[in-house]
């Protein structure tokens, strides 16, 4: 999908896997490459068989989460009401593509990745929650359960206790992963070893009880619902009231959380499959332009491993990465503090 003149570079020594404070002492050893050697950018990998793993151990014997499947296929089915006609307003879209930078980009992005997983800066308790209630908008789990898998992504990378490597199958990284039990995602000790700095905050301990962070994902699929028979409402009475209320819910709910969905998928399949690289990690993290336009800059993710706690994941000055403008932003006012910038920024 892309290529590059650029030279691969041995990722920085002080690099570690996940750059979280409280993750354990394993998974802050390197997660980069030991060879300095200049390497002409690397192409695909995925179809050399060598390069194959087996899924995750502990994910057999294969057990299919029906819930998920069940969930994930209705948003779906909603989002594909969006080729009908009737469905459509402009003002829907607007909160559709409102919703993406808002949910997905404050919430998952900015929220669960680069501050709850990484540390990547540090802000007030209230803007971080805030960030972690815009993340459970997106129907990608509890914040605790999220950061868990993402730490352990980072360090098990491309190997086979990765829970999410497209080394497995493309299909697997993408969504497989997602709807397949796995063992760990149950267990406490899962928590107490990938999240227990996060646990230790009973705002988040709350959500994993009884599902609390779904109904948090119902309640504002009902608000922009209702926001939407309210707009109608005052356009036209109540015959409009209805077709904007389902329009919103399609467009602005449905359409908005399979893209953000997908988005996020696509770090996971996408990017470490094909691109460019511009460091020598240990895995088969890629930089991939579709992929950062998608998901607000995560698609630089070759230079996300190879510097998990920078907070900028564009190195170089043509890589945009719209969430570090924002975290840029929060710093100028005052909002961010402790931002941990990549060494070709300081
Ligand atoms: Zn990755
Ligand atoms: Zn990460």
């Amino acid at each position: 999908m892309q290529s590059s003149n650029a030279p691969t570079r041995s990722a920085p020594a002080d690099s570690d896997s996940t750059g979280a404070t409280a993750s354990p002492p394993e998974s802050r050893s390197s997660s980069v490459g030991e060879s300095p050697t200049v390497k002409p950018a690397t192409a695909a990998i995925a179809s050399d068989d060598s390069q194959r793993l087996p899924p995750p151990e502990k994910t057999r014997p294969t057990r299919v989460l029906w819930q998920y499947v069940i969930v994930l296929s209705v948003v779906h089915l909603i989002a594909a009401f969006a080729i009908v006609p009737w469905l459509f307003t402009w003002s829907g879209l607007i909160i559709g593509i409102a919703g993406h930078f808002v949910f997905g980009m404050m919430g998952i992005t900015i929220g669960y990745h680069r501050l709850l997983t990484h540390r990547g800066f540090s802000c007030p308790k209230w803007l971080e929650h805030t960030f972690a209630i815009l993340g459970m908008c997106n129907l990608q789990d509890s914040p605790a359960r999220w950061v868990a898998i993402h730490r352990m992504h980072h360090q098990h990378s491309d190997k086979q206790d990765d829970p999410h490597s497209p080394l497995v199958s493309f299909l697997w990284g993408h969504v497989g992963w997602v709807i397949i039990r796995h063992r760990d995602f149950d267990r406490t000790s899962h928590y107490e070893r990938y999240v227990r700095d996060l646990l230790r905050d009973r705002f988040y301990l709350g959500l994993e009880r009884r599902g609390r962070w779904f109904f948090i994902y119902l309640t504002h699929a009902a608000v922009i619902t209702a926001i939407g028979a309210l707009v109608g409402y005052l356009v036209g009475g109540s015959g409009e009231a209805i077709r904007y209320a389902a329009s919103y819910f399609v467009w602005g709910v449905a359409v908005r959380t399979v893209f953000v969905l997908h988005g996020t998928w696509a770090v996971n399949s996408l990017a470490h499959v094909f691109g460019y690289r511009n460091y020598e990690t240990r895995d088969a993290s890629r930089n991939n332009w579709l992929v950062a336009l998608l998901s607000h800059g995560e698609g630089w993710h070759n230079n996300h491993h190879a510097e998990p706690r920078a907070a900028a994941h564009g190195h170089r000055w043509w890589e945009f990465d719209m969430s570090w403008r924002i975290i840029r932003m929060l710093e100028m006012v005052g909002l961010a503090k402790d931002v941990v910038r990549p060494k070709s920024m300081r």
